[in-house]
C-alpha cells in the first residue's frame, strides 16, 4: 500500500490528463453518495473512492448491477486517474480476472522500467455502467446501431466479466501492443488502441485483431 500511494503521487506529478476524470469522479461521487458515508473523504483518492460499507459481491465476475441509484461509481468499476493494476482495493481492479490482473500489474512493472508509468482506465465494469455508456452514447450517435460502433453491448463487453483492460497513456498503449505478448496480453480491436485481453500464452503471438463493428 506504502508503494502503492508512492506510486500515485509521483504519477501526480508527472501525468496530467486527469482534471475532466477528477472532475467527473467528484461529481460521481457527490451524485451517487446521498446515502452513503464516502461523502466526508476526499474524493479523488483511490483508497478513499473504493471503501465501501456495503457487503461485497463475492468478488463474482457476473457484472450484476449494484443495488444504488445514481449513476455509476466506483463499485459499478468506475476507476479514479492514475489507477494501478496493483490498486486491487478498487472493485475495476479487483473484479478483473486474477490471471489477466497477474498479467497486467507484470507488465506494469516492467513498463515502469522502461521509464512508462501506465494506468487501468477501465478494468471490470458493473451491467449498469457498460448500460450507461451505451445510453449515452445513443443520444451521442443518434442511434443504438451507430452506438454500437463505439461502445460494446454489455452482453458483450469483456470488461463485464473482467477479461478486458483499457489502459493509458498513449506510450503505454504503444509499449503493450510491441511487448504485451510477454505477459499474454494483446490488443484486440483494431478501433481500439487502449483495450487489451489475455489473448494468447506468455511469449505467444497475439491473433489478428478483429473489428467490433462488424
Ligand atoms: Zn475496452
Amino acid at each position: 500500500m506504502l508503494t502503492s500511494r508512492i506510486r500515485h503521487r509521483e504519477r501526480r506529478l508527472s501525468i496530467l490528463p486527469g482534471f475532466a476524470i477528477v472532475a467527473a469522479v467528484v461529481g460521481l461521487t457527490m451524485a451517487a453518495c446521498s446515502a452513503v458515508s464516502a461523502q466526508n473523504e476526499p474524493p479523488a483518492t483511490s483508497t478513499s473512492t473504493a471503501k465501501s460499507d456495503r457487503p461485497s459481491k463475492g468478488g463474482s465476475s457476473t457484472g450484476a448491477a449494484p443495488t444504488h441509484k445514481g449513476p455509476p461509481n466506483a463499485e459499478d468499476g468506475v476507476l479514479p486517474d492514475h489507477t494501478s493494476a496493483f490498486d486491487t482495493d478498487l472493485p475495476g481492479i479487483a473484479k478483473l480476472d486474477p490471471a489477466l490482473r497477474k498479467a497486467v500489474q507484470e507488465a506494469e512493472t516492467a513498463m515502469q522500467a522502461d521509464g512508462i508509468r501506465m494506468q487501468v482506465t477501465t478494468g471490470w465494469r458493473s451491467r449498469k455502467y457498460q448500460e450507461e455508456l451505451l445510453q449515452k452514447a445513443i443520444v451521442k450517435y443518434g442511434s443504438r446501431k451507430k452506438a454500437l460502433e463505439y461502445v460494446a453491448d454489455p452482453s458483450k463487453s469483456h470488461h463485464i466479466t473482467g477479461h478486458a483492460v483499457d489502459i493509458g497513456p498513449t506510450a503505454a498503449d504503444d509499449w503493450l501492443q510491441r511487448k504485451g505478448n510477454r505477459y499474454g496480453l494483446c490488443r484486440t480491436y483494431t478501433n481500439e488502441i487502449w483495450h487489451f485481453e489475455l489473448a494468447t500464452t506468455p511469449g505467444g503471438t497475439c491473433p489478428p485483431m478483429t473489428d467490433p463493428t462488424r
